[in-house]
């Protein structure tokens, strides 16, 4: 029965589908698995009859891009709405635009600075938090955020928040993660400011990945583990697994660190009046609340009835066999995870490993797309 494939996909995820879809539209044959029940890892979402709204189960993903190429390609499978993300963030019971910008700079120093005034205080306020600290090159998050906006910004609004979702010190987090939320000094509150396409999917992400996987060339099965069929795979048959290579192999060399987190969910007429706030203070244990409805802009009638479906994120501590969203990357984690890409070119020389969790990066959707598009490119 396996035979008949060239390859096998484990993981529907969107690196999954992709690498299935361009491997199919090259006359492959490719069985797709995964062991959940649903299609689509953690992009996949559902309609909760009540509401209608489009619920995306393991936390809210906008679509984002500045690739042509990612754009011409997901959009053959999807239409997507104009949803534009934007974020408040809660401190001291105040919301403020985030990523900061030039109204969450007023707002916090009760000012009414113009941008290049803003521009020269905030510089001046960096500067004097590296010369408190002592910071001369950035070594940390911590030390990045301060030379970056100076210390009341960074407390306010980096510092609470980062150390809610990895559970650990700024300090020992790279400085890295602050690239995906610049500064700037301007009224604009994109929230994704370079991207030059974004949205959702008009039919929700499940029906995209569906579509991708539509091809006479591919077939999935649902409610299988890896595990359960590799005792029956022909030798010849290439596997891209986009699962946890440390559990893959059994924990041999240890565990691999991840976050993981945990949503609680109600419908309530007390809704956010946006799509997600994020919370930035110590003493609120969860990070952000999603309100999904408020990405269906293209269906009116949703959006405007009181009812909404909310999702409280929790950050949580990732243990074996627990749901991983986050690789912890540090230098450390990077060389377990090189050990294991070892182990496993040697255990099983014809698999290759992808995806946010097999290539253990914390990519979004458009990045994993285009490693998917990128490493089909190599194998044909
Ligand atoms: N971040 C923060 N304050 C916020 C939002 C984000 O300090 O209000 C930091 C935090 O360290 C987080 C990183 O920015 O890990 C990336 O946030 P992003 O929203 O990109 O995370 P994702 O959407 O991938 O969960």
């Amino acid at each position: 029965m396996i035979k008949k494939y060239d390859y096998l996909v484990v993981g529907t995820g969107i690196f999954g589908a992709t690498v299935a879809e361009r491997l199919s539209s090259a006359g492959k044959k490719v069985l797709i698995i995964d062991r959940r029940p649903h299609l689509a890892g953690n992009i996949y979402s559902y309609t909760d009859e009540e509401t209608g709204v489009e619920v995306h189960k393991y936390g809210s993903h906008i679509f984002h891009t500045e690739i042509d190429e990612v754009w011409k390609y997901i959009t053959q499978f999807a239409e997507f709405n104009d949803y534009v993300h934007t974020v408040n963030t809660r401190h001291k019971g105040k919301l403020y635009p985030i990523p900061i910008n030039l109204d969450t700079i007023n707002l916090l120093y009760e000012t009414n600075m113009t941008a290049d005034e803003a521009e020269e205080f905030v510089t001046k306020e960096a500067e004097d938090g590296k010369k408190k600290y002592g910071i001369v090159e950035p070594r940390n998050f911590e030390e990045k955020g301060i030379s970056l906006v100076g210390e009341k910004l960074y407390k306010a609004f980096l510092k609470n928040y980062t150390e809610k979702q990895w559970n650990t010190s700024a300090i020992n987090l790279s400085a890295e993660i602050l690239s995906r939320i610049p500064v700037r000094f301007s009224h604009n509150n994109r929230y994704f400011m370079t991207a030059k396409y974004q949205g959702i999917p008009k039919g929700g992400y499940t029906r995209m990945v569906e579509k991708m996987l539509e091809s006479r060339n591919i077939d999935v099965k649902l409610g299988i583990d890896f595990k359960d069929i590799k005792e029956t795979l022909p030798d010849e048959i290439t596997i891209i697994y986009c699962g946890q290579v440390d559990e893959l192999l059994d924990y041999e060399l240890g565990v691999l660190p991840w976050r993981s987190l945990r949503f609680e969910s109600e419908k309530t007429e007390n809704g956010l009046g946006e799509a997600v706030i994020n919370e930035a203070d110590s003493d609120v244990p969860y990070t952000r609340t999603h309100d999904y409805k408020y990405y269906q802009i293209h269906q009116p009638e949703i959006v405007k009835q009181k009812i909404s479906y909310i999702s409280r994120e929790y950050p949580t501590d990732f243990s074996k066999g627990g749901e991983a969203y986050y690789p912890v990357n540090n230098e450390e984690s990077r060389k377990l995870y090189d050990e294991y890409v070892k182990l496993c070119n040697k255990k099983y020389p014809n698999m290759i490993l992808g995806g946010r969790l097999g290539a253990y990066q914390y990519w979004d959707m458009d990045k994993a797309i285009k490693n998917a598009m990128d490493l089909v490119g190599e194998l044909s």
